[in-house]
Protein backbone atom coordinates (compact mmCIF):
# COMPACT_ATOMS: atom_id res chain seq x y z
CA UNK A 1 0.00 0.00 0.00
CA UNK A 2 1.23 3.29 0.04
CA UNK A 3 4.12 4.93 2.04
CA UNK A 4 3.71 8.19 3.07
CA UNK A 5 6.98 7.98 5.24
CA UNK A 6 8.71 8.01 1.96
CA UNK A 7 7.71 11.50 1.26
CA UNK A 8 9.36 13.67 3.48
CA UNK A 9 12.80 12.12 1.92
CA UNK A 10 12.02 12.23 -1.61
CA UNK A 11 10.98 15.80 -1.18
CA UNK A 12 14.55 16.66 0.33
CA UNK A 13 16.44 15.10 -2.58
CA UNK A 14 14.56 17.26 -5.25
CA UNK A 15 14.94 20.09 -3.21
CA UNK A 16 18.97 19.42 -2.88
CA UNK A 17 18.78 18.51 -6.79
CA UNK A 18 17.37 21.97 -7.00
CA UNK A 19 19.77 23.86 -5.25
CA UNK A 20 22.67 21.93 -6.94
CA UNK A 21 21.06 22.64 -10.14
CA UNK A 22 20.60 26.64 -8.83
CA UNK A 23 24.21 26.91 -7.69
CA UNK A 24 25.45 25.49 -11.17
CA UNK A 25 23.60 27.88 -13.11
CA UNK A 26 24.30 30.57 -10.73
CA UNK A 27 21.10 31.38 -9.78
CA UNK A 28 19.87 31.74 -6.41
CA UNK A 29 17.95 28.83 -5.27
CA UNK A 30 15.21 31.01 -3.73
CA UNK A 31 14.66 32.16 -7.47
CA UNK A 32 12.80 28.33 -7.93
CA UNK A 33 9.62 27.33 -6.39
CA UNK A 34 8.78 24.10 -6.18
CA UNK A 35 5.33 22.83 -6.66
CA UNK A 36 4.39 19.48 -5.67
CA UNK A 37 2.14 18.01 -8.08
CA UNK A 38 0.15 15.56 -5.79
CA UNK A 39 -2.51 14.51 -8.66
CA UNK A 40 -4.07 10.99 -8.38
CA UNK A 41 -2.65 11.16 -4.75
CA UNK A 42 -4.34 11.18 -2.16
CA UNK A 43 -4.69 13.66 0.88
CA UNK A 44 -2.63 11.81 3.16
CA UNK A 45 0.02 12.30 0.82
CA UNK A 46 -0.48 16.05 0.56
CA UNK A 47 -0.25 16.37 4.64
CA UNK A 48 3.08 14.20 4.56
CA UNK A 49 4.76 16.76 1.97
CA UNK A 50 3.34 20.15 4.24
CA UNK A 51 4.43 18.29 7.23
CA UNK A 52 7.70 18.43 5.42
CA UNK A 53 7.46 21.98 5.19
CA UNK A 54 6.26 21.97 1.60
CA UNK A 55 3.31 24.26 0.51
CA UNK A 56 2.90 24.64 -2.89
CA UNK A 57 1.01 21.91 -4.79
CA UNK A 58 -0.01 21.54 -8.39
CA UNK A 59 -3.06 19.47 -9.58
CA UNK A 60 -4.73 19.17 -13.50
CA UNK A 61 -8.53 18.14 -12.00
CA UNK A 62 -10.07 20.76 -10.42
CA UNK A 63 -12.85 18.33 -9.29
CA UNK A 64 -10.11 16.42 -7.96
CA UNK A 65 -8.14 19.34 -6.10
CA UNK A 66 -11.00 20.48 -4.39
CA UNK A 67 -12.21 18.17 -2.52
CA UNK A 68 -8.51 16.89 -1.63
CA UNK A 69 -7.66 20.93 -0.53
CA UNK A 70 -10.62 21.94 0.51
CA UNK A 71 -9.92 21.08 4.57
CA UNK A 72 -5.68 21.83 3.93
CA UNK A 73 -4.93 25.51 5.38
CA UNK A 74 -1.78 26.80 4.06
CA UNK A 75 -1.29 25.11 0.97
CA UNK A 76 -1.41 27.35 -2.45
CA UNK A 77 -2.36 25.46 -5.21
CA UNK A 78 -1.96 25.47 -8.83
CA UNK A 79 -3.77 24.09 -11.47
CA UNK A 80 -1.64 22.26 -14.04
CA UNK A 81 -2.30 21.34 -17.49
CA UNK A 82 -5.50 21.46 -19.52
CA UNK A 83 -8.64 23.09 -18.30
CA UNK A 84 -12.19 22.76 -19.51
CA UNK A 85 -13.75 25.64 -20.04
CA UNK A 86 -16.88 24.15 -17.67
CA UNK A 87 -14.42 24.46 -14.78
CA UNK A 88 -13.30 27.32 -14.66
CA UNK A 89 -15.71 29.09 -12.38
CA UNK A 90 -14.43 25.90 -9.68
CA UNK A 91 -11.07 26.26 -10.73
CA UNK A 92 -11.32 29.96 -10.20
CA UNK A 93 -12.73 29.68 -6.66
CA UNK A 94 -10.23 27.25 -5.38
CA UNK A 95 -6.35 27.82 -7.05
CA UNK A 96 -3.75 30.28 -5.94
CA UNK A 97 -2.66 30.36 -9.49
CA UNK A 98 -3.88 28.55 -13.03
CA UNK A 99 -1.05 28.18 -14.78
CA UNK A 100 -3.03 26.77 -18.36
CA UNK A 101 -4.89 30.15 -19.79
CA UNK A 102 -4.37 29.06 -23.60
CA UNK A 103 -7.41 30.26 -25.59
CA UNK A 104 -9.75 32.79 -25.37
CA UNK A 105 -12.95 31.02 -24.80
CA UNK A 106 -11.12 29.92 -21.60
CA UNK A 107 -10.43 33.38 -20.92
CA UNK A 108 -13.90 34.18 -21.18
CA UNK A 109 -14.75 31.99 -18.97
CA UNK A 110 -12.28 32.79 -16.16
CA UNK A 111 -13.16 36.36 -16.91
CA UNK A 112 -16.91 35.77 -15.94
CA UNK A 113 -15.97 33.40 -12.90
CA UNK A 114 -13.59 36.41 -11.49
CA UNK A 115 -16.49 38.55 -11.93
CA UNK A 116 -18.63 36.49 -10.10
CA UNK A 117 -16.41 35.35 -7.36
CA UNK A 118 -15.03 38.86 -6.52
CA UNK A 119 -11.19 36.94 -6.86
CA UNK A 120 -8.70 36.52 -9.55
CA UNK A 121 -5.89 34.10 -9.30
CA UNK A 122 -2.41 34.76 -10.71
CA UNK A 123 -2.57 33.67 -14.32
CA UNK A 124 -0.02 31.66 -16.41
CA UNK A 125 -0.22 31.75 -20.40
CA UNK A 126 0.10 27.99 -21.66
CA UNK A 127 2.27 28.37 -24.85
CA UNK A 128 2.70 25.24 -27.02
CA UNK A 129 6.12 25.33 -27.30
CA UNK A 130 6.88 22.38 -29.33
CA UNK A 131 3.84 23.21 -31.69
CA UNK A 132 2.18 19.64 -30.99
CA UNK A 133 -1.12 19.04 -32.81
CA UNK A 134 -2.35 16.95 -29.34
CA UNK A 135 -0.79 19.28 -26.53
CA UNK A 136 -3.05 21.89 -24.67
CA UNK A 137 -0.94 25.77 -24.92
CA UNK A 138 -1.22 28.62 -27.25
CA UNK A 139 0.18 28.05 -30.72
CA UNK A 140 3.56 29.84 -31.08
CA UNK A 141 2.26 31.78 -34.12
CA UNK A 142 -0.15 33.25 -32.16
CA UNK A 143 1.72 33.58 -28.77
CA UNK A 144 2.82 36.88 -28.74
CA UNK A 145 -0.72 38.33 -29.73
CA UNK A 146 -2.17 36.02 -27.08
CA UNK A 147 0.21 36.95 -24.37
CA UNK A 148 -0.69 40.54 -25.26
CA UNK A 149 -4.43 40.28 -25.37
CA UNK A 150 -4.19 38.62 -22.09
CA UNK A 151 -2.12 41.17 -20.38
CA UNK A 152 -4.61 43.59 -22.10
CA UNK A 153 -7.71 42.13 -19.63
CA UNK A 154 -5.82 40.60 -16.73
CA UNK A 155 -3.67 43.14 -16.06
CA UNK A 156 -0.36 42.06 -12.99
CA UNK A 157 -2.48 38.97 -12.71
CA UNK A 158 -0.47 37.53 -15.78
CA UNK A 159 2.39 37.10 -13.82
CA UNK A 160 4.37 34.57 -16.83
CA UNK A 161 4.57 31.49 -18.72
CA UNK A 162 3.76 28.30 -18.53
CA UNK A 163 5.18 24.79 -21.23
CA UNK A 164 5.64 21.22 -21.15
CA UNK A 165 8.24 20.35 -24.08
CA UNK A 166 8.23 17.49 -26.34
CA UNK A 167 8.67 14.30 -24.79
CA UNK A 168 11.78 11.92 -25.96
CA UNK A 169 14.09 14.89 -27.03
CA UNK A 170 16.40 17.43 -25.29
CA UNK A 171 13.85 19.88 -23.93
CA UNK A 172 16.63 22.68 -23.06
CA UNK A 173 16.14 24.38 -26.20
CA UNK A 174 12.39 24.49 -25.85
CA UNK A 175 12.97 25.91 -22.14
CA UNK A 176 15.47 28.41 -23.24
CA UNK A 177 12.94 29.47 -25.57
CA UNK A 178 9.98 29.96 -23.52
CA UNK A 179 12.39 32.07 -21.03
CA UNK A 180 13.74 34.14 -23.93
CA UNK A 181 9.47 34.45 -24.73
CA UNK A 182 8.86 35.07 -20.66
CA UNK A 183 11.80 38.02 -21.27
CA UNK A 184 10.49 39.40 -24.90
CA UNK A 185 6.94 40.23 -22.30
CA UNK A 186 8.94 41.47 -19.10
CA UNK A 187 6.80 38.68 -17.43
CA UNK A 188 8.99 37.21 -14.18
CA UNK A 189 7.12 33.39 -14.07
CA UNK A 190 8.67 30.85 -16.14
CA UNK A 191 6.45 27.18 -15.12
CA UNK A 192 8.86 24.67 -16.81
CA UNK A 193 10.37 21.28 -16.02
CA UNK A 194 8.91 18.23 -14.04
CA UNK A 195 10.71 15.02 -12.38
CA UNK A 196 12.55 14.42 -15.80
CA UNK A 197 13.96 17.26 -16.42
CA UNK A 198 13.75 20.32 -14.03
CA UNK A 199 17.18 20.42 -13.41
CA UNK A 200 17.93 21.67 -17.00
CA UNK A 201 14.37 23.87 -16.44
CA UNK A 202 16.26 25.74 -14.11
CA UNK A 203 19.44 26.23 -15.74
CA UNK A 204 17.46 27.73 -18.71
CA UNK A 205 15.47 30.05 -16.09
CA UNK A 206 12.44 28.30 -14.69
CA UNK A 207 10.98 29.93 -12.15
CA UNK A 208 8.76 27.19 -10.67
CA UNK A 209 9.29 23.28 -11.55
CA UNK A 210 5.89 21.20 -11.24
CA UNK A 211 7.53 17.91 -10.04
CA UNK A 212 4.98 14.78 -9.35
CA UNK A 213 6.08 11.54 -9.62
CA UNK A 214 9.94 11.89 -8.30
CA UNK A 215 8.56 13.25 -4.64
CA UNK A 216 5.01 11.18 -4.77
CA UNK A 217 6.23 7.86 -6.44
CA UNK A 218 4.62 6.37 -9.81
CA UNK A 219 1.11 6.84 -10.37
CA UNK A 220 -1.35 4.56 -10.13
C1 LIG B 1 1.64 15.45 -14.05
C2 LIG B 1 2.24 16.76 -14.44
C3 LIG B 1 3.50 17.16 -13.95
C4 LIG B 1 4.37 16.28 -13.06
O1 LIG B 1 4.92 15.25 -13.81
P1 LIG B 1 6.04 14.26 -13.17
O2 LIG B 1 6.71 13.69 -14.36
O3 LIG B 1 5.30 13.26 -12.36
O4 LIG B 1 6.94 15.10 -12.36
C5 LIG B 1 3.96 18.42 -14.30
N1 LIG B 1 3.24 19.24 -15.09
C6 LIG B 1 2.03 18.90 -15.59
C7 LIG B 1 1.30 19.85 -16.45
C8 LIG B 1 1.50 17.65 -15.28
O5 LIG B 1 0.30 17.32 -15.79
Amino acid sequence: MNDFTSIAGALARVRARMDAAALAAGRDAAGVTLVAVSKTHPVEAVQAAMAAGQAVFGENRVQEAAGKFAGLAGARLHIIGGLQTNKARDAVAVADVIESLDRKSLADAIEKAVQAAGRCPDLLVQVNIGDEAQKSGVALAEADGFIRAMRARFGARVTGLMCIPPEGVDAAPYFRRLAAMADAHGLGVRSMGMSGDFEAAIAAGATHVRVGSAIFGARG
